[in-house]
């Protein structure tokens, strides 16, 4: 079996996964990895529970399809994470409750909408900034999110969604619950006072984890 062929099957594994345990309702929600030789990423109108390995769609590094089922409109996106960060070989992008909830609240810290309540956040997610508003399929976001990429593993995207990326697809469905289940303790801890990690405490996490969180 090659690499790619592995590849396909886990984004069918983690699609299925993410879809059962209801962060990816309806038809939203994508994924992708990066090969040698282009990148998978997730058709279009496709359900992430009930995907088919051979119709991963395969695309160039312009955003051309090569192979497969038309990708998702959202591929603009994942394009500019690839473009922006070497060390991303992988990304999702979910709709998932928590997290789109916390990107509906006003006045969030652009910095990081997701302050750091837990050590687990700061070393798995880092700092989340905020994306402002683009309406679906707007271009421009993709200008914003690259900007935002050089430096940090996942975004917000302001009534939308998070965008998270890792190494690899195992990383970075990790980094989305984590994300995920984090938004959720927000949204329970929300207009009571919160102790977050201090600087100290998250310069230990710096040191001895490699914490991205600057
Ligand atoms: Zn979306």
């Amino acid at each position: 079996m090659t690499n790619e062929t592995q590849l396909r099957e886990r984004i069918v594994e983690i699609g299925r996964s993410l879809y059962q345990r209801g962060l990816s309702p309806g038809s939203s929600g994508n994924i992708s990895v990066r090969l040698e030789d282009g990148w998978l990423l997730t058709p279009t109108n496709s359900s992430l529970g009930y995907l088919d390995p051979a119709s991963v769609s395969k695309l160039d590094w312009k955003g051309n399809l090569i192979s497969g089922a038309k990708p998702s409109k959202e591929y603009f996106l994942h394009m500019a994470v690839y473009h922006a960060r070497n060390q991303s070989g992988a990304i999702i992008h979910l709709h998932s409750s928590y997290a789109a909830a916390i990107s509906c609240l006003d006045d969030l810290d652009p910095g990081s909408c997701i302050p750091p309540i837990t050590p687990y956040f700061v070393m798995r997610v880092g700092k989340l900034p905020l994306i402002p508003y683009f309406r679906p399929g707007d271009k421009a976001l993709a200008e914003e999110i690259g900007r935002h990429a050089p430096k940090h593993a996942a975004v917000l995207l302001a009534n939308h969604g998070p965008v998270v990326s890792a190494p690899d697809l195992d990383g970075a469905m990790y980094a989305t619950e984590e994300l995920e289940e984090t938004a959720k303790l927000m949204l329970l801890l929300h207009g009571q006072k919160v102790r977050s990690l201090t600087p100290a405490q998250i310069n230990q996490l710096r040191e001895q984890f490699g914490a991205d969180w600057e």
